[in-house]
């Protein structure tokens, strides 16, 4: 991690948190009476039951620099000698405990009587961090590459397109047809769809595009965007404006975005409110999208294209922040023939341990695989043999848990549980 809150006078900290910090995020650090009721929320409490794995815990942090540079009455007995150097100690301690052992994945509000927001409260620690140089530097420098290629897209464009044409010949062998096509800036196209980087996230989907004739287009762009996990409103705006400013110019109705845990909300509404104006066409999931098709009988399906038990991971993002718990669960009915409810599930669900940007930095890794034994003993216990999640990072977190603790699992999405069900 770069560290660079040193070189912060004490005013400098103060101004930053004062800018940062919002009513909401305040009253959650006021609200916390410190009961204890949230610890079993917590993934990590339940993987590893230790102090720093409370909710509480990692509230206090952001809670001892508020008290310490900006409470009005506790500033007022402050100890002389209060240093600058000693609360970036506290702030580099709380950039620690807010991007690796918190998803900000907001099971514990469920269960505080108060309601209290810690994923709130950590996603002010992480904007403080970030605005203090004292951020993981892989999630900056990804942040910032986005940011790199979205204003020299020109450069990348010859090289995309013959990506997409590679991936164009795999969708027609699978329809086996040569009219199946992978559109790109196609003006005019109902729907932009807006992947990530990976093929799993163009291919299968294409397919049932294709099939579904559906009038739709790619664009340049990719959903993924690392600036929403620095809690960096500023640099996670301008990631977002490039889908925003594609489906403009293409003239969409809709964008739908891919099965991502993240790309969902920065769209469905985090965008909106940052940019403090309504979006001028619709968002939705590319799962809401599939789950209409299925319902109204575009193309049809077998359950028999999977009949290995299957089990079906809420990622928190899509779940219990965005609502979407039946899409999914209509779906997997639909293409399978013995769906196995993991519990607790839907609103409840455990976070796997990868949220929010952990899965990105390689020495957290033991980290998140020890705060991931909550969920494979979930999955376990569904004695399923294909977990099915609509996030990618959820996926990546998964598949590594599925080694780790040998579970003995495929993992996969539901745009690729849908194809391997077409008849
Ligand atoms: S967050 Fe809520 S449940 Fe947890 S310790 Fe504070 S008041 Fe209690
Ligand atoms: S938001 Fe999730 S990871 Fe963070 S303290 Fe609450 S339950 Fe734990």
């Amino acid at each position: 991690m770069s560290v660079g809150v040193t070189s912060l006078s004490l005013t400098d900290m103060k101004e930053k948190l004062k800018a940062l910090i919002d009513r909401k995020q305040l009253a959650s650090l006021e609200a916390c009476v410190r009961c204890g009721i949230c610890t079993e929320s917590c993934h990590y409490y339940r993987s590893e039951p230790r102090l720093e794995h409370t909710p509480f815990y990692r509230a206090e942090q952001l809670r001892r620099i508020y008290r310490r540079l900006l409470d009005p009455i506790a500033g007022r007995f402050q100890r002389r000698g209060d240093s600058g150097t000693a609360s970036a100690e506290l702030l580099r301690r709380l950039a620690d405990i807010a991007f690796s052992t918190c998803t900000l994945c907001q099971r514990c509000t469920l269960d505080c009587p108060f309601s209290v927001d810690t994923a709130d409260i950590m996603r002010a620690a992480r904007s403080l961090a970030t605005a203090t140089g004292s951020a993981p530097q892989m999630l900056v420098e990804l942040a910032d590459a986005a940011i790199v290629k979205g204003e020299n897209i020109e450069s990348f464009k010859d090289f995309y397109l013959d990506q997409v044409k590679e991936l164009e010949k795999q969708v027609q062998d699978r329809l086996g047809s040569s009219r199946a096509r992978i559109p790109v800036e196609k003006e005019g196209a109902r729907m932009l769809y807006v992947p990530l980087s990976g093929a799993h996230t163009i291919v299968p989907q294409a397919v049932l595009f294709n099939l579904a004739e559906e009038s739709w287009t790619l664009s340049l762009f990719e959903t993924s965007n690392y600036a929403y996990f620095l809690a960096d409103t500023s640099r996670a705006s301008r990631i977002a404006q490039r889908i925003i400013a594609e489906a403009e110019r293409l003239k969409v109705e809709e964008v739908v975005i891919t099965e991502c845990g993240h790309g969902y909300p920065v769209m469905r509404w985090e965008v909106a409110r940052w940019l403090g104006r309504r979006l001028p066409f619709r968002v939705r999931s590319v799962i809401e999208v599939l789950d209409e098709y299925l319902q109204k009988g575009v193309f049809r399906v077998s359950p028999k294209g999977n009949g290995t038990p299957v089990t079906y991971h809420d990622s928190c993002n899509l779940g219990r922040k965005g609502g979407l718990f039946e899409e999914p669960r209509r779906i997997i009915r639909a293409v399978a023939e013995d769906y196995r409810e993991m519990n607790p599930n839907r609103i409840y669900s455990f976070c796997c341990g990868a949220g929010s940007g952990l899965v990105a930095i390689p020495e957290w890794t033991d980290i998140r695989l020890r705060a991931g034994k909550l969920k494979a003993e979930q999955i376990r216990r569904t004695g399923a043999r294909i977990v099915v999640t609509s996030c990618d990072n959820c996926r990546h977190q998964i598949g590594e848990l599925n080694e780790h603790y040998g579970l003995d699992i495929e993992v996969t999405s539901l745009s690729e549980l849908t194809v391997k069900a077409l008849v």
